[in-house]
């Protein structure tokens, strides 16, 4: 028993070692791939209940040579313990403020919004606001059309201030829409102060939405709250026809997911 304890402890203490091993290499990878222009910016279609796109999310990909296409769940949270997510947002907001600027000449895509995810540390950047009219000024992206997702944890710290910086954000012609919605706990409380125009319920909702009548509820609850504060309510994570269907007589605005399409890359819009 003994011998079988100390085995264990030893292969966590392994295992330990080669995780921070592989972090450090993954920190200088990226590193030297934000330098090579290794990002690159994929996008998936945020559709209406008729199918009509109504604009796109950005998601970002790392292209490494050696690793192949990264999704951000494995490099995000890597990039925001380092503070490379400052620079990898400002590299985001300008392709996307580029986009829009492309889309905005053509009458076949000068409808669209462009959704930008944005990390909280970006948030807190003293000139966030500042940097974000820089971009749209240079490139000429027209009011309305750039939103950016939050998740419920920026507003875990210094509300008020997000509350300036939002509003701020919203007279320069920025949306913001709150990501994830649903999973956090203090929505609720939050949503009248703050100065958003869209809810994004969660996948985990959407998945159990066909057979389970409390996320039917959750939804309905979501919707109601969205009509009351004049807030439009996306699903994000459809997978189903049924899916959509459910979503849409529940009274959802906007849908999101593979049953329309995979986030592709955005040029490809
Ligand atoms: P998110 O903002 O919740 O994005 C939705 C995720 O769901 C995306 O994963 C998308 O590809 C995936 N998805 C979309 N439709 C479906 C579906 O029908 N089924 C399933 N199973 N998944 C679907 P992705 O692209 O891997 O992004 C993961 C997360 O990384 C995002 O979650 C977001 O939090 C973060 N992220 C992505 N791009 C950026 C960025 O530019 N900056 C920051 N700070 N975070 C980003
Ligand atoms: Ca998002
Ligand atoms: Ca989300
Ligand atoms: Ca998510």
């Amino acid at each position: 028993r003994q011998s079988g304890g100390h085995r264990r402890l030893r292969h966590f203490q392994r295992s330990m070692l080669d995780d921070a091993r592989e972090r450090v290499q993954l920190v200088s990878e990226l590193r030297r791939g934000i330098e090579r222009g290794e990002l690159r910016l994929f996008a998936q279609p945020i559709v209406d209940r008729h199918r009509r796109v109504l604009g796109e999310e950005g998601l970002i990909r790392w292209r490494s040579p050696e690793r192949g296409l990264i999704p951000p769940d494995e490099f995000i949270p890597l990039a925001e313990q380092t503070g490379m997510i400052i620079e990898i947002g400002e590299w985001v907001l300008d392709q996307a403020c580029r986009q829009l600027a492309v889309w905005a000449r053509d009458p076949a895509t000068q409808h669209l919004t462009l959704s930008v995810n944005l990390s909280e540390r970006q948030l807190r950047e003293r000139d966030f606001a500042e940097q974000v009219r820089d971009r749209m000024d240079h490139y000429g992206v027209p009011a309305g059309k750039l939103k950016f997702e939050l998740t419920e944890s920026v507003l875990n710290t210094d509300l008020d201030r997000t509350i300036r910086l939002l509003s701020l954000l919203r007279a320069d012609g920025v949306l913001t829409s709150l990501d994830d919605f649903g999973t956090g706990y203090s929505s609720l409380s939050y949503l009248r102060q703050l100065p958003v125009q869209q809810l994004k319920i969660d996948q985990s909702f959407v998945d159990t939405v066909v057979d389970n009548a409390q996320t039917a509820a959750v939804i309905t609850m979501i919707v109601q709250l969205g009509r009351a504060f004049g807030l439009h309510v996306v699903a994000e994570g459809v997978e189903t026809e049924p899916q959509f269907q459910r979503l849409a007589e529940l009274g959802v605005d906007a849908f999101q997911g593979f049953l329309f399409s995979k986030p592709r890359p955005i040029s490809e819009v």
